[in-house]
C-alpha cells in the first residue's frame, strides 16, 4: 500500500505520534467500489479529548468541506491538548457527481448507518466510517447544509435529551439552535448516539455555494467546540442566539410535491406561520397553479425549496416549533 493509504479497520488515532498532522486515505475495498475516503488528523502535543468532524455526507453540501480544510490547515498541534479527526468528504462519489446521494447506488449516507458490506457502496462507507471515525469521538459534529435544492437557516442542531449535546450547541455559537427530541434511524448522529457519544450537526444556506458568513460561523463553531473540550486554550466566543427551534427534523417527512412543476415560495426562512397558511404554490409551464402548500401546523419555516424546479415526491417545506421558553416565541 502507498504511504498515506490505510485499511480503516487498522486505523486508530492513538497510533499516530503526538504533535503532528496527518493526511491520509482509507482504502475501503471492493464492497465500497474501491472508494478512497479522505481523513485529516491533527494530534495535539498533549493528551486530551478528541473532536470528530465530518462533511459532505451529502455530496452537494460544500460549506463543511471548506471548513475542515481551513481548520486543519489553521491548527497548530503545539497549541492542542487532544485531537482533531475529520473526514472532509464522506461520500466521494456523490461529491464528485454534485448530488446529495451517490450515483453508484442512489444511497443516502445519512440514512444507512450502521451500514453493511452487502448493501452497496454507500452502506459500505457507513460500515467503515462508523467504527473507525465516529466511534473515536468525545464529541461528534456532522457539517451539513441545505445543499443545492433547499434553503435553511445557518444553525446548530443538538440532542435535546442530552445535556452534553445542548451545552456543546451553546458553545458552538450559531445564531439559530435546534433541539431535537429524537433522531431517525440511519443517521451519522444516530450512530454516535448508540455509542453514547454526544453529537451535533449543522445546517446552512446551501444552494451549491459557500456563503462567507456561513463559513465564518462554521469555522468559529469548530474552534469554539475545541475550546469547550479544552483541546484549545482561550474563551468561547458565541454569537447571540436569535432563534431557538425545537422539534423533529426529517426532510423526508416534510411537505412534498406530488407532481412536476415550478415552485413559487411565499414565505421566508424562520417566518412564524399558522395552520393552513399558504407556504407556496406549484405551477405548470403555462403559469397555471397546480398545487398549493399549506402549513400543517403552527410553527416556523425551517426549510424551504430554493431550486425552483421540482419533481414528484421532492420535499418543498419543513415546519418545526420553537422552544417554549424562547424569548422570541410570540
Ligand atoms: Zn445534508
Amino acid at each position: 500500500m502507498e504511504k498515506n493509504v490505510m485499511n480503516p479497520e487498522k486505523f486508530h488515532p492513538d497510533q499516530f505520534d503526538r504533535g503532528a498532522k496527518y493526511a491520509l486515505y482509507f482504502e475501503l475495498g471492493p464492497a465500497a467500489a474501491d472508494i478512497r475516503l479522505p481523513v485529516l488528523l491533527v494530534r495535539g502535543s498533549r493528551p486530551g479529548k478528541r473532536l470528530v468532524v465530518t462533511a459532505a455526507v451529502h455530496g452537494d453540501e460544500y460549506e463543511g468541506v471548506r471548513t475542515i480544510f481551513e481548520v486543519y490547515h489553521g491548527l497548530n498541534p503545539t497549541d492542542m491538548s487532544g485531537d482533531f479527526l475529520s473526514v472532509p468528504v464522506s461520500n466521494p462519489p456523490a461529491f464528485w457527481n454534485g448530488t446529495r446521494t451517490s450515483p453508484l447506488d442512489k444511497g443516502n449516507l445519512a440514512r444507512v448507518f450502521p451500514g453493511s458490506l452487502k448493501s452497496g457502496p454507500t452502506s459500505a462507507i457507513a460500515h467503515y466510517m462508523g467504527p473507525s471515525i465516529i466511534a473515536r469521538a468525545d464529541l461528534y459534529l456532522d457539517l451539513h447544509s441545505a445543499g443545492i435544492h433547499w434553503l435553511m437557516p445557518t444553525m446548530i442542531g443538538y440532542d435535546a435529551g442530552d445535556a452534553r449535546s445542548r451545552k456543546a450547541a451553546e458553545a458552538f455559537g450559531a445564531k439559530v439552535l435546534w433541539g431535537h427530541p429524537g433522531m431517525a434511524a440511519g443517521r451519522t448522529v444516530t450512530f454516535a448516539d448508540q455509542q453514547n457519544i454526544p453529537w451535533l450537526y449543522t445546517e446552512a444556506h446551501g444552494a451549491g455555494r459557500i456563503d462567507p458568513e456561513d463559513l465564518a460561523t462554521f469555522k468559529e463553531g469548530v474552534f469554539n467546540l475545541m475550546r469547550h473540550l479544552d483541546i484549545l486554550p482561550g474563551t468561547i466566543q458565541a454569537r447571540p442566539v436569535e432563534c431557538h427551534l425545537y422539534g423533529d427534523f426529517d426532510i423526508d417527512k416534510g411537505l412534498a410535491a406530488t407532481q412536476r412543476g415550478f415552485i413559487l415560495t411565499e414565505v421566508n426562512l424562520l417566518q412564524q406561520i399558522h395552520t393552513g397558511d399558504t407556504l407556496g404554490r406549484l405551477c405548470d409551464l403555462l403559469g397555471e397553479m397546480i398545487e398549493t402548500y399549506r402549513a400543517p401546523a403552527d410553527g416556523v419555516v425551517a426549510m424551504l425549496r430554493g431550486f425552483p424546479v421540482v419533481e414528484p415526491g421532492e420535499p418543498v417545506f419543513v415546519i418545526t416549533g420553537l422552544l417554549p421558553d424562547d424569548p422570541h416565541h410570540a
